[in-house]
């Protein structure tokens, strides 16, 4: 049995999703030919089958989505795109601020390090490499446990 023998249409993926088929979802592009991405990769447990777990988007977007666990995370970046990423990334300073505050540089540092290690490996895909958008992503998650680390009542929320 093919291992592709369950993907779904672009068609029954439009229709389980009341979205258009033939227009990138992301950046609404209709000139270039769409592809199936993936919501939750399937090397992360992502269903291959089911049309509500793939987006479709231009090869371009395709390439610039999130590789990532957090399937909420991919469709808020399907949504609207780089202001999440600047929302990761403005998330991600303040919170190593805030937990800077409370531990100290070095605790941060080196807390922040083997988090987003353990970010990269077990949440992100990583068969065709990091892109900026995953790597924000796996900075965001590694600070949100920084800082729950560093102040189990965190002061930041988002
Ligand atoms: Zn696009």
């Amino acid at each position: 049995m093919s291992v592709r023998t369950g993907v779904p249409s672009m068609k029954r993926i439009a229709e389980a999703h009341d979205r258009p088929r033939f227009k990138c979802w992301r950046c609404n592009d209709g000139a270039t030919r769409l592809e199936r991405a993936h919501a939750v990769p399937s090397m992360l447990g992502g269903s291959d089958s089911d049309p509500s777990n793939y987006a479709l988007l231009c090869p371009q977007c395709h390439v610039d989505a999130p590789d990532i666990l957090d399937g909420k995370a991919f469709w808020r970046w399907v949504e609207h795109g780089s202001v999440v990423v600047e929302m990761w990334d403005s998330f991600r300073s303040s919170a190593l601020l805030e937990a800077t505050a409370i531990k100290g540089e070095d605790w941060v540092v080196a807390q922040f390090d083997n988090m987003y290690r353990m970010a990269i490996f077990d949440a992100t895909g990583l068969h065709e490499g990091i892109n900026p958008a995953t790597r924000s992503w796996a900075m965001y998650s590694a600070a949100r446990i920084v800082l729950a680390m560093a102040a189990p009542t965190p002061a930041t929320q988002w």
